[in-house]
């Protein structure tokens, strides 16, 4: 089974292809190299015994789409390929609406003309915008209070109108909770450039004495203990979902929404203190302003995914704070440059 993966290259996209070569399907990878290294190539190699096919090209240029797809019998696609900080979307719209938007519109069309009827787009519990009821549901309301989250939410909203005038294609939506982790070999991990967003990269690169102390952004949320709650789920989780999805809706014409999430909620605080005993080191911090934008606090339930997709996460918060300092410790710059 040929799959293309957009983004394979990144965090996520590179230990779903990891998953998929195990499973005996064969990823395609489409990235421009904007936000990974080539050197994630050398690694899935390492660690699945497969080099992945990898195509460099950008999905804004249909030419290069139309290239892979004449070229490869291709059976679904893995929509991975985005910008993704929040903070960075307020400040370059533009840039997150080309990439994301226009990109997502340029790949159906793409797709469209090629006869590939199949797709799984990584949406993002971000297009619940602040819920008014925890654990959330797929049938939640949807809003945006950022320029990514909206990217996300109008990618949903065309792939949706799309396939009602296109009802023999399968569309997935996949909406993730807060993805940490890494593969348990310690040679893929996330390699955030720069200072990292979010919370658990900069946890690590705390723990290992990249920064000197963490920035709790809150302290009086209606919490356990007044900082932000999410559902943490670890990567090889979140990359086992993919597969479920290809595997059980994946040909079933239909768009099929579901959250990714494990249905726990941890605080900033509790997995500050997770990864100090999972690292044996101190992770200094201080309590600052919340962070504009912020919520108090989201989890997923799971339920539609473990019924349908005969799929739920198994890793526990050991298993994510243990596996990223195995990556972090071993790899304290990221990715060698090659
Ligand atoms: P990532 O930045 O590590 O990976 C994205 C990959 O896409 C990178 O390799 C990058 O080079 C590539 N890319 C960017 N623009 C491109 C373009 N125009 N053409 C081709 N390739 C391009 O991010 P990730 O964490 O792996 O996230 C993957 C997807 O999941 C994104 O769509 C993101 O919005 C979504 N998501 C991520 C999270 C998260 O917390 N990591 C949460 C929810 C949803
Ligand atoms: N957070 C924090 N300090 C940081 C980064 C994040 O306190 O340096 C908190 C943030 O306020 C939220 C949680 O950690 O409560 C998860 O934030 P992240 O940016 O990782 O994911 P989000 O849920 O915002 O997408």
């Amino acid at each position: 089974m040929l799959v293309l993966v957009t983004g394979g290259m990144g965090y996520i996209g590179s230990h779903t292809c990891i998953q998929m070569i195990e499973a005996g399907m064969t990823p395609i990878i489409f990235d421009n190299l904007y936000n990974s290294k080539s050197s994630v190539l050398d690694r899935i190699e390492e660690v699945s015994g497969q080099r992945p096919i990898f195509v460099e090209g950008d999905v804004r240029n249909k030419a290069d789409l139309d290239k892979v797809f004449s070229q490869y019998d291709i059976e679904s696609v893995i929509h991975f390929a985005g910008l993704k900080a929040v903070g960075e979307s307020v400040a370059m719209p533009l840039e997150y609406y080309d990439t994301n938007v226009n990109g997502s519109y340029v790949l159906t069309a793409a797709m469209r003309d090629a006869g590939v009827k199949s797709l799984v787009f990584s949406s993002s519990a971000t297009v619940y915008g602040d819920p008014a009821s925890v654990p959330i549901l797929e049938s939640f309301p949807t809003s945006a209070t950022n320029p990514y989250g909206r990217s996300k939410l109008i990618i949903e909203e065309c792939l949706t109108d799309f396939q009602k005038v296109n009802p023999d294609w399968s569309i997935t939506l996949l909406r993730y909770f807060n993805p940490v982790g890494s593969h348990p070999s310690g040679r893929l991990g996330e390699d955030p450039q720069g200072i990292p967003n979010n919370l658990m990269p900069f946890v690590s690169q705390v723990a290992v004495g990249r920064r000197e102390f963490l920035s709790v952004f809150g302290s009086d949320y209606p919490t356990v203990d007044g900082t932000g709650v999410r559902d943490y789920i670890h990567v090889m989780d979140l990359s086992d979902g993919h597969l479920a999805a290809l595997n059980h809706v994946g040909k079933k014409a239909g768009l099929h929404i579901y959250n990714l999430g494990t249905g726990n909620g941890n605080s900033v605080l509790e997995m500050v203190a997770a990864f100090e005993k999972a690292s044996g080191k101190p992770v200094p911090y201080k309590l600052v302003e919340r962070r504009p934008g912020d919520i108090a606090e989201c989890w997923a339930d799971p339920a539609k995914a473990k019924a349908d997709l005969k799929w739920q996460a198994t890793r526990t918060l050991d298993d994510m704070t243990q596996d990223t300092w195995r990556w972090q410790s071993n790899n304290p710059n990221g990715y060698p440059e090659v």
